[in-house]
């Protein structure tokens, strides 16, 4: 049974600007993820009951569950493998956040979480969870290091 999601973002993360394809369509891009930044959360693979949650805009597109095992990864998803594509009720509301919380409160079983991204939309209480990567570099083996802390043990 998985009890500890990672929320994954991708763009900024597993694929920094720096992975970026110089052109092509956007289609063509989705693939573009960089497979040794994949390789690096891998790592996670051993957390007993870890699962992946996208919590990335990617996630409205069904064809990213293919795109991420194409490159590599070898944590699973879980079974609800991406938060909602819903959007806050009023303005001023941190949206990945509330996504997230939104997940979280319909999988009560979840013991531990962390989210990776490179952007903070997250309220104050959810800021520990945070790994937060630069944009330009994408996920590194510290931020893999606090991942672990996160969700391991
Ligand atoms: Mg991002």
């Amino acid at each position: 049974m998985s009890d500890r999601v990672l929320f994954l973002d991708i763009d900024g993360t597993l694929r920094p600007h720096g992975c970026r394809p110089a052109d092509g369509p956007w289609a063509e891009a989705r693939d573009g993820v960089c497979p040794d930044r994949v390789a690096l959360i891998n790592a996670l693979a051993d957390i007993p009951g870890l699962s992946v949650v996208v919590s990335s805009a990617w996630r409205s597109d069904v064809g990213t569950m293919g795109a991420l095992f194409r490159q590599g990864l070898a944590i699973p998803l879980h079974p609800a493998w991406r938060t909602t594509l819903d959007v806050p009720p009023r303005p001023g509301i941190r949206v990945r956040g509330w996504q997230v919380e939104r997940w979280l409160a319909a999988h009560p079983a979840v013991r531990r979480y962390a989210m990776l991204d490179d952007e903070d939309e997250f309220p104050q209480r959810l800021r520990p969870r945070l790994v937060r990567t630069d944009p330009f570099v994408g996920v590194t083996p510290g931020h893999v290091e606090a991942l672990a802390r996160l969700l391991g043990g």
